[in-house]
């Protein structure tokens, strides 16, 4: 059902407010790995409003290496980061990481994210499929494209035809950055599938210094979208600081974005 075979036109995701994920627009979703409160969602919200960003991503349910790490504000963090977002029509992309946290999120979300770690969690994406909510699938940490698609057929099969694909690296052996971004992804991926494919540089390299190099790579590669992390102070970030862009940062790599995106 995901396939261009079987679907030509590409599918279009509407979130509302004329904010629209798919072929003929661009989308960019920025913010924290980690929702941290109130004061720091205030401060990227603004960020986003004073870049024309329509979509903030963050994270309340935290998927961990280490079950010592911050592991997120849960749905108490969701509601503030839900009414600061609504009061400034910003949308809002949060991980779901299991099947009995759907029904408490769903009024405070308007994309789920499906992590890397989830990616084939059969049981969560029947049930998102049965959500109607937009889903952003994430590839697996070693999935194969074949083995993302079929994930994306377990939502799309259940009835919510409202997923994007997002690459955000694969495991390699490579040791001087986090993960190998695979960029090769887009093209293939969109001739494939008519589901918009969007690119997550900061998971994918890990290294804030060559987030923005990524990104406009994948812009150039034909993504219909980037997703990258952004805080006024990465340094003091309470997950994924290293590959955290600051607030002067992320502006200039809009512009930058939006730019490449024009030449296209
Ligand atoms: C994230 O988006 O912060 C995240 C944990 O992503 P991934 O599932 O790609 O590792
Ligand atoms: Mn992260």
């Amino acid at each position: 059902l995901i396939s261009r075979r079987w679907r030509v036109e590409p599918t279009r995701i509407d979130l509302g407010d004329g904010v629209v994920i798919g072929e003929g627009n661009f989308s960019i979703m920025a913010g924290p790995c980690s929702i941290e409160g109130e004061e720091q969602i205030e401060r990227v919200v603004a960020h986003l409003v004073e870049n024309n960003v329509k979509v903030m991503r963050g994270g309340v349910f935290k998927p961990r290496s280490s079950p010592y790490a911050f592991r997120g504000l849960g749905i108490d963090g969701l509601k503030t980061f839900h009414r600061i977002c609504r009061e400034n029509g910003i949308k809002i992309i949060t991980e779901v990481m299991q099947v009995s946290q759907i029904e408490e999120m769903i009024d405070y979300v308007d994309v789920f994210q499906v992590g890397a770690r989830n990616s084939q969690n059969f049981n969560l994406l029947d049930s998102l499929g049965e959500a109607q909510k937009p889903v952003l699938l994430k590839r697996g940490i070693s999935g194969t494209l074949e083995e993302l698609l079929q994930a994306a057929e377990y939502i799309f099969s259940n009835g919510n035809e409202k997923i994007m694909l997002c690459e955000r690296g694969i495991r390699g052996y490579e040791k001087a950055y986090r993960n190998i971004l695979d960029l090769n992804a887009v093209p293939v991926l969109k001739e494939k599938t008519h589901l918009p494919v969007i690119v997550d540089p900061s998971h994918g390299i890990g290294l804030r210094d060559y987030v923005d190099s990524m990104a406009l790579a994948a812009v150039m590669a034909g993504a219909d979208g980037v997703i990258y992390e952004t805080h006024y102070t990465p340094e003091k970030a309470f997950s994924d600081g290293q590959q955290t862009l600051n607030f002067q940062e992320s502006a200039r790599l809009i512009e930058r974005m939006r730019k490449a995106y024009a030449l296209r």
